[in-house]
């Protein structure tokens, strides 16, 4: 179903990426909702808050949220977010880019699921990871819907147990 749903758009943003896009999968109803009960369902009872990391991350953070009953930490890029914040920077597939945080969203110590929509090489679920562990929060694992497995991006993710709900 992911794969049916998710678009091989070659040379994006540059040339030499092969970009999977998963808006098909996001505007299709029944698949979206499959891939958010399948994300909660893989880690049921291990979290106490989601964070989602800017933009799409956000999409699958917010329904993963809603439908645990619990609430959302943003993951943001640098100089959005207003109050306090812990940032991290990092290397990307394509460039670099920080990530930021509040430092209060949450209590100290909550168990948080990190949550994006694609694992490439693993900086970006890396900072997220970094940045919260700074913060006191615990890592209660990672939660994509593809992982693009030859860019290794496990490796930079420390360990945390790692959902991928499907890996190409
Ligand atoms: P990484 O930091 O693991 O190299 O890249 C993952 C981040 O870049 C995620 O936030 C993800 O949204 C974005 N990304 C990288 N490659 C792709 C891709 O092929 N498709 C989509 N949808 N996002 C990608």
């Amino acid at each position: 179903m992911i794969d049916r749903l998710c678009e091989k758009i070659p040379d994006h943003p540059e040339p030499g990426v092969l970009f999977r896009d998963l808006t098909p999968l996001f505007a299709d109803g029944a698949g979206f909702h499959r891939t958010v009960d399948a994300l909660v369902d893989a880690f049921r009872g291990q979290y106490d808050c989601v964070a989602g990391v800017e933009a799409r991350g956000f999409m699958i953070a917010a329904a993963v949220a809603y439908a645990s009953g619990v609430g959302i930490i943003p993951v943001r890029k640098a100089g959005k977010l207003p109050r306090e914040v812990l940032s991290q920077s990092y290397d990307l597939e394509y460039g670099t880019g920080t990530l930021e945080i509040h430092t209060d969203d949450a209590p100290r110590g909550s168990r948080v699921l990190v949550l994006d929509d694609v694992l490439a090489t693993g900086g970006t679920l890396g900072a997220a990871s970094a940045l919260l562990t700074r913060g006191g929060y615990n890592v209660a694992g990672f939660g994509v819907i593809m992982e693009l497995t030859a860019l290794r991006g496990r490796t930079q993710l420390g360990g945390h147990r790692v959902r991928a709900l499907l890996r190409v």
